[in-house]
């Protein structure tokens, strides 16, 4: 499944952040594959078109989709050199398909600062750094080897990635991530696509703000969404203590009520999922049977059979083609029989781009 991993430094709100996502673990039961690790929490993507198509099959049940968000404390200075749990920690973010990059924005005397005093700008570069020099530890390691071969055979091919390595090193030593680095896909994709950069990871910036800095921030988080600006990056303004608040609220007209003190319509959490949903550039596809109405992920682009995949290899292996309906077909026809009797059910073959909210029925030799 998707994960995004939370880093930041200590004392910034991650594990209040991270307790709040994880406990709607009740969810979680749905998922008999899930592993219960106490650093992965999971939440259920929220979709009102799964509700739509809970009224018009009424199948025994829904499965949502799900994001998984993993803890991942310990980042200190020095943890490229293996300060804290250093090495630890960044193994566990090279697993991950995006950082949520939890900031401090509040003051509160009480609780330690690392770094002596709020300042989200530091804070930012501290972390930044860490995960820049590893990066250019990884590009080094790959520059000799490439260097080698460029000089060795002449080959073009490594002269071309040569160059663009030197791109990543460049922009790393400047203290830039990896991300923001000028290069096609497909230079990418053959120059460090293997490396499993940390910085090259899209990411989304939290600032952790007090109760009454709600909902549009204080000048930290002002000052956080200025310096990220030129990355193009997302702040989401949120409150820890106050998610961690609703979490534990069971009622959602009393959340309601509650966010609404606030100025806010929805909560940082579900912010937090749409945003994760539309930074890795992730769509919903659906199946429907009386049995189960279920939502699944996939990146946008994705073919058939790669969308079929995500629910069995077998279905990829062996897949034949895909019936599909749009949901506003389903709605207007009630059933499939009655989609089938419009012509409204399309069949499809292995070149089809499976669309956001498609209804999938996948045929397979198995
Ligand atoms: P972590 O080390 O980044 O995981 O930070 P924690 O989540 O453990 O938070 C450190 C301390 O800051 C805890 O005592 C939290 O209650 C407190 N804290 C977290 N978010 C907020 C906030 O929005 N406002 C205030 N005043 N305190 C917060």
């Amino acid at each position: 499944g998707l994960q995004c991993g939370i880093v930041g430094l200590p004392n910034v709100g991650k594990s209040t952040l991270f307790n709040a996502i994880s406990s709607g673990k009740a969810e979680a039961a749905n998922y008999p594959f899930c592993t219960i690790d106490p650093n992965v929490g999971v939440v259920t993507v929220p979709d009102e078109r799964l509700d739509t198509l809970e009224t018009l099959v009424k199948p025994q049940k829904v499965v949502p989709t799900i994001i998984e968000f993993v803890d991942i404390a310990g980042l200190v200075k020095g943890a490229s050199q293996g300060q804290g749990l250093g090495n630890k920690f960044l193994a566990n973010i090279r697993e991950v398909d995006a950082i949520v990059h939890v900031i401090r924005c509040f003051e509160d005397d009480n609780i330690v600062h690392v770094e002596g005093r709020v300042n989200p700008i530091f804070d930012k570069d501290i972390i930044d750094t860490e995960l820049q020099l590893k990066d250019l530890e990884s590009v080094d390691k790959k520059l000799q080897r490439i260097e080698k071969a460029a000089r060795v055979s002449g080959d073009a091919k490594a002269k071309a990635e040569l160059e663009v390595l030197l791109r990543y090193k460049n922009a790393l030593e400047d203290g830039k991530n990896a991300r923001l680095v000028d290069a096609t896909e497909e230079e990418k994709r053959a120059a460090v696509g293997d490396l499993h950069l940390l910085t090259i990871k899209p990411v989304i910036y939290v600032a952790n703000v007090d109760e009454g800095s709600l909902p549009n921030g204080n000048k930290y988080s002002d000052q956080l969404r200025e310096a990220v600006k030129a990355e193009g990056a997302d702040v989401l303004v949120i409150c820890a203590n106050i998610e961690s608040q609703i979490s534990e609220m069971s009622e959602p007209e009393e959340q309601q009520m509650f966010l609404e003190e606030y100025g806010l319509t929805e909560s940082g959490l579900s912010q937090l999922i749409k945003a994760s949903y539309s930074l890795l550039n992730l769509i919903t596809y659906f199946t429907a049977g009386v049995k189960e109405v279920r939502a699944w992920t996939i990146q946008r682009g994705w073919k058939a059979p790669q969308a079929a995949g995500v629910i069995h290899t077998d279905f990829e292996r062996g897949f034949i083609r895909a019936e599909v309906i749009k949901l506003p077909d389903y709605v207007q026809y009630k059933s499939e029989a009655a989609i089938k009797d419009a012509g409204k059910m399309s069949v499809e073959g292995k070149e089809y781009v499976v669309q956001d909210g498609d209804i999938m029925h996948f045929r397979f030799n198995v």
